[in-house]
């Protein structure tokens, strides 16, 4: 995917203005707003790896933003363009990201600057490894200290070397497997991970188009059904998201990768774009679709629903003016510039912010950590009792009518809760409550700011008062 890259763009200091715009309707004094606002730790690193006959220095972060809530929380991503500033900013997003949704985190962010794709499996594991040794040494990593996850080019593969690393070098230690989220169920996960920030992204965008008032502002009709959408990125998010958009009636009608875009405004089956681009290495020439060459030109196209899904800065003052979407949901992280904003948001364009719409990641990060803590696997203690009452309650209601359900309809109502029922119903209703929260927000603040300035304002309070309560500054 093609970054417009602005030499003197600093992420970090994008989301420190967007932090500013909203400060000033938060009621802290400026020592609390800075102390929010600072990256705690920064911890630059730099190791040895063999890889064939030569020795590789590799680069790579672990940034922890903030510590008024433990663990830190945040993924680790895997990519050339990792810097410092980035994981500084990622980091900074986390914490507002996890105010917002109401996990008790702060936030934290890493990054191994590689192109994961240039080295091979076991390449890979060598570095995992060695950059989890790194976090042990230095106590940037534990239970209760700091979580990392899946980011950008890494997933559950990394996270359960990164846990056997942790286990290995903690022997003993009963709680070990809480030392990081998004591992493969078998080694600890939580059913639903893997799909969580896709299904997060469709929840929080079901919820904008539900509010009837709002979507007749745009001149759209309620609801999900029948939209316009193009998803940019066909990573784990990209992906996710298209797939829920698809299966609830929305209209898929443009997808971006780095090769290029496809269009086709009566729609597109994510499932057979993804099986042509498997086959052919490409999104290109899929039956009844237009090719477009520079897959950035994919995010102006007609839609109603824009979600790019890949990296920060695709949206930027360069071209703005030119998206056509009415509603544009930040499934990436940052990948609008406060210039892009500015001009969004005067041609009347809802921003739904990253920092709420993508963290259904981290809640069922969340939910996983609390798994882990618990040791026990969700619905195991209540599914059978569910299944039991509800079966009787059925027995009691057929009995005194005279009347019997369905078997579908039987097995359905007497259904007990499995894990992955409760983590989806965890996920749905965070989303939809933290939507409420900021849409208040805005009601408060009169309409006077846009979505994601609501969002800082929500996440400013939640983080100050922790500051405030922790005592230290009297
Ligand atoms: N990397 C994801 C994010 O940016 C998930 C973080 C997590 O689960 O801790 O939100």
């Amino acid at each position: 995917m093609e970054k417009a890259t602005h030499e003197e763009y600093s992420f970090f200091q994008g989301v420190e203005r967007n932090f500013d715009k909203a400060a000033k309707y938060t009621r802290f004094e400026s020592g609390i707003l800075e102390q929010i606002k600072a990256c705690n730790s920064v911890y630059r690193m730099k190791f040895p790896v063999r890889i064939g006959d030569n020795i590789e220095v590799i680069e790579a972060y672990r940034v922890q933003h903030s510590h008024h809530k433990l663990p830190c929380k945040g993924g680790i991503r895997y990519s050339m363009d990792v810097n410092q500033d980035e994981v500084m900013a990622l980091a900074a997003l986390m914490t507002y990201k996890c105010a917002i949704v109401n996990v008790p985190f702060g936030g934290a962010k890493g990054g191994i600057k590689i192109n994961p794709k240039k080295y091979s499996p076991f390449e890979l594991e060598k570095i995992t490894r060695r950059y989890a040794s790194e976090l042990v040494k230095k106590n940037f990593i534990g239970p209760g200290i700091d979580v990392p996850a899946p980011d950008y080019g890494t997933g559950a593969r990394e996270m359960s070397w990164i846990v056997d690393t942790y286990a290995s070098l903690k022997p003993g230690e009963v709680d070990a497997l809480a030392c990081i989220t998004g591992k493969p169920v078998t080694q600890g996960g939580v059913r639903g991970r893997t799909e969580a920030t896709g299904l997060g992204v469709y929840y929080g965008i079901r919820e904008v188009c539900n509010t009837a008032e709002d979507m007749k502002k745009l001149g759209l009709e309620k609801g999900i059904e029948g939209k316009k959408v193009i998803v940019q990125g066909l990573g784990n998010v990209g992906y996710h998201a298209a797939k829920f958009f698809f299966d609830n009636g929305a209209i898929i009608v443009g997808l971006a990768e780095h090769e290029g875009g496809i269009y086709n405004e009566k729609g597109l089956d994510i499932y057979k774009v993804v099986e042509h681009r498997k086959a052919t290495g490409h999104l290109h020439d899929y039956p009844g679709a237009t090719n477009i060459k520079n897959s950035a030109e994919t995010l102006e196209q007609p839609c109603d629903i824009l979600i790019p899904a890949a990296l920060e800065n695709v949206i930027n003052g360069d071209n703005a003016a030119r998206i056509q979407a009415k509603i544009i949901g930040e499934g990436a992280n940052g990948p609008l510039t406060p210039e892009a904003d500015e001009i969004l948001i005067k041609k009347g364009v809802i921003v739904v912010p990253d920092m709420y719409l993508n963290a259904g990641g981290v809640t069922v990060s969340y939910f996983e950590w609390l798994k882990n803590l618990s040791h026990v696997r969700f619905g195991r203690m209540d599914k059978r009792f569910s299944e039991n009452q509800n079966d009787s309650i059925l027995k009691s209601v057929e009995g005194l009518t005279g009347k019997r359900v369905s078997d579908i309809e039987r097995s359905q109502i007497l259904h007990g809760p499995d894990e992955v029922d409760l983590v989806y119903s965890g996920l749905e209703d965070t989303m939809i409550g933290s939507y409420h929260e900021i849409r208040e927000a805005l009601m408060r603040l009169d309409g006077k700011v846009d979505m994601r300035t609501a969002a800082f304002t929500v996440a400013i309070d939640k983080v100050g008062v922790s500051y405030e309560e922790l005592g230290i500054f009297p």
